[in-house]
């Protein structure tokens, strides 16, 4: 891979304002493609470390619950930029509660984020890509698209979906220069999932230092987190002619969660 080997191209990362997405953004933009950001954290923030790596950024604000709001950022992309040419999809939430006790609003909520944007988002950019015979979706599923962990039905079945998404796209994609695979993460120690730390500090009565080895040894032999610049690496990876013809996978990085 040759420094500055995306310039030129244009990626729509979801949810890039803080977490994954902002980390994805910023190893892309290293990689020379200009970014589209997404998201509801800090904006100036996020434009800011981004255009510090030499290429322009533009936001659109879309709450990914809302397809004419997604249909409007593809649209705005493309009459400043011309067709998506990298989909990170990435926006997602969490809410934790069993499934008889789960609200119907969070559970609506976490399938239309983590799933269902990802449709909208799919659908509206794959003709421009064809236009191109080039292009690169990369759907930000989970391990929780492969194993599960009570409490968590919504989010589950959401990437579960969203990995069935990625091998459907792929399979339709195959004979073209498109490619479509999910990533699949184990712990990264994001807001989405300090929240999950702090909560169980809190219920358990320790402190977050405490809380914090409780959640990784439960699951993550490697008792490592994954950081948002390794996933950037493996997007970039993707994007890579060595990308070519890697197809349809759920690749996690997840420090050995799913090998148990
Ligand atoms: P995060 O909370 O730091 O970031 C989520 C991003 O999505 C933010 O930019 C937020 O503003 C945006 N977002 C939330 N709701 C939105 C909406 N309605 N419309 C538009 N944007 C919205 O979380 P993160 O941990 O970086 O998560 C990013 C992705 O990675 C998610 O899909 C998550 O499921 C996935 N993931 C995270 C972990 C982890 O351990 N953190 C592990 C596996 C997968």
């Amino acid at each position: 891979m040759t420094h500055g080997f995306l310039s030129g191209k244009t990626a729509l990362v979801t949810g890039s304002t803080s977490g994954i997405g902002l980390g994805i953004a910023k190893t892309l933009a290293q990689a020379g493609a200009r970014i589209v950001i997404n998201g509801f954290g800090e904006v100036d923030q996020a434009r800011s470390q981004i255009e510090a790596l030499g290429v322009a950024s533009l936001y659109h604000a879309a709450d990914m619950r809302r397809p004419a709001e997604i249909e409007d950022m593809v649209k705005m992309a493309a009459s400043q930029w011309g067709p998506i040419d990298i989909l990170v999809n990435n926006a997602g939430i969490q809410h934790v509660a069993p499934v008889d006790q789960f609200p119907v609003d969070k559970w609506d909520d976490v399938i239309a984020i983590n799933l269902s944007s990802a449709f909208h988002t799919t659908r509206l950019v794959l003709p421009g890509m064809r236009q191109h015979n080039w292009g690169r979706i990369l759907n930000i599923a989970s391990v929780h698209g492969l194993v599960a962990s009570a409490d968590k039905s919504a989010y589950v079945a959401a990437k579960h979906g969203l990995v069935g998404l990625t091998k459907v796209t792929a399979l339709e994609t195959a004979t073209t220069g498109i490619t479509c695979n999910a990533i699949c993460p184990g712990w990264v120690l994001t807001p989405l999932v300090q929240k999950q730390v702090d909560a169980k500090a809190q219920s358990a009565g320790v402190t977050v230092e405490q809380a914090t080895r409780m959640l990784l040894s439960e699951k993550e032999p490697s008792m490592q987190f994954t950081t948002p610049e390794e996933l950037g690496q493996l997007a970039v990876f993707m994007c890579s002619e060595a990308g070519n013809n890697i197809r349809g996978v759920a690749w996690n990085m997840d420090g050995g969660w799913t090998a148990q």
